[in-house]
């Protein structure tokens, strides 16, 4: 079997063909600039057939699907002969609220209920509709699943879940934490299992997604307990770009202040602010290392306070979940940035962890960084949210 996974953005669409026998990677590919004018990246990865990568005219999610289907199948790029061997797609959908807390195969009741989360995810949403859209469009009745980045956190019990506002905001407009990630959390949190050796049922987890945007997740028994972004991946952990937990006071002072709108203050707080914001040298990881390590005091400040943030929120959920065996680190930085996770691991003495530097500095595999006497284990497991995609596809088309 062989599942197609798209995750289309607003301008682009990216995607992996995954034949289900070995869950090998036989194709990726980004098209980018969809409705501006247009690139396609298209990498074979099986058949030492070469890389495609030119400017191609991409009006529309729909002719983005076309060319990845044409370079899927075309005898010089191609890793399949026909269409017809692509057996279903699966889509990644950033919002399905309350109403998915898991995968669900895509029919019109589906994606209608899709539409009514867009107020959720106003930017997320309606690309993940033109991208499933453009899908039926090119490949007619080929089975199609939705996962969502919502739906791992669907668990939470409603005193994690619930914002000490009036209950009527809850009740009547679903204003609580979702939390996001939750394809990725769901991945790293059953391969530390695995990789520990024991059900997933008899843990206490704590998984680190440390990328451009980054959220902690507390995982009891297999099962989301918390979370720290919120309503919008916003809040929580400062991000590269994003402010993370904020008092709303600040919003009232500084609109007051100087006179910004609401929409240029959240472009503020998504785009300017995170360790860009403090440190003014880049949202990049490995720009502010440098800096850094080049003695800029803010580039420094703004890892201390990642750093201490990751430390407190991993800290709150010792508590929430009365304990922990392992602590798992993912995602860009959280996968590759030694220093970062030698850093936030300083901080976890309390739990009995020592980080192995040996261990701590390889890379690109799943490796326990924590000695072998440490008593709460530490993990580095590259996060495949593509695989849990196609798997859940796999699954439920079966
Ligand atoms: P993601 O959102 O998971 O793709 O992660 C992207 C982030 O990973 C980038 O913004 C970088 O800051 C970070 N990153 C990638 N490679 C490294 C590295 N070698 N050291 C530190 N950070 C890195």
């Amino acid at each position: 079997m062989k599942i197609l996974v798209i995750n289309a953005g607003s301008s682009s669409l990216k995607y992996q063909l995954i034949d289900m026998e070995t869950e090998e990677v036989l194709a990726k590919g980004l098209c980018e600039r969809i409705g501006i004018d247009g690139h396609l990246k298209h990498s074979p990865l099986v058949g030492g057939k070469p890389v495609f990568n030119e400017d191609i005219s991409l009006p529309t999610h729909s002719e983005a699907i076309a060319a990845v289907i044409d370079k899927l199948t075309s005898a010089e790029y191609g890793v399949v002969s026909s269409m017809s061997e692509i057996d279903a797609v699966g889509h990644r959908v950033v919002h399905g609220g309350e109403k998915f807390a898991s995968s669900v195969r895509i029919d019109d009741a589906v994606m209608a209920a899709i539409e009514e989360c867009t107020p959720f995810a106003p930017l997320h949403n309606p690309a993940n509709i033109t991208g499933i859209n453009a899908c039926k469009a090119v490949m007619g009745d080929v089975p199609m699943v939705a996962v969502f980045d919502t739906a791992f956190h669907q668990t939470m019990p409603d005193k994690a879940y619930m914002y000490a506002v009036p209950y009527e905001y809850y009740q009547n407009d679903g204003i609580r934490r979702y939390g996001f990630h939750g394809t990725s959390h769901r991945y790293v949190s059953s391969r530390c299992a695995e990789l520990m050796g024991k059900p997933i049922e008899e843990l206490k987890l704590i998984s680190c997604h440390m990328g451009n945007g980054s959220s902690i997740c507390a995982i009891d028994g297999g099962r989301c307990v918390d979370t720290s972004m919120g309503f919008t991946p916003l809040v929580g952990l400062p991000m590269g770009t994003r402010c993370g937990d904020l008092d709303a006071g600040v919003i009232q002072f500084l609109m007051n202040k100087y006179g910004y709108s609401i929409d240029e203050m959240l472009n503020i707080l998504n785009k300017k602010s995170g360790v860009l914001g403090v440190s003014g040298v880049s949202s990049d990881f490995r720009d502010l290392d440098d800096a850094a390590a080049k003695g800029n005091d803010r580039a420094r400040l703004a890892l201390d306070m990642f750093h201490y943030w990751v430390a407190k929120v991993a800290g709150s959920y010792v508590a929430a979940m009365n304990g922990v065996d392992a602590i798992i680190f993912t995602a860009g930085v959280g996968e590759n940035s030694k220093d970062t996770r030698a850093a936030i691991g300083g901080y976890f003495g309390y739990l009995g962890v020592t980080i192995d530097p040996v261990a701590n500095s390889k890379r690109g595999e799943d490796v326990m960084i924590s000695t072998p006497d440490s008593k709460v284990k530490v993990f580095v497991i590259p996060t495949n949210e593509e695989l849990v995609i196609a798997r859940d596809t796999r699954d439920i088309i079966s």
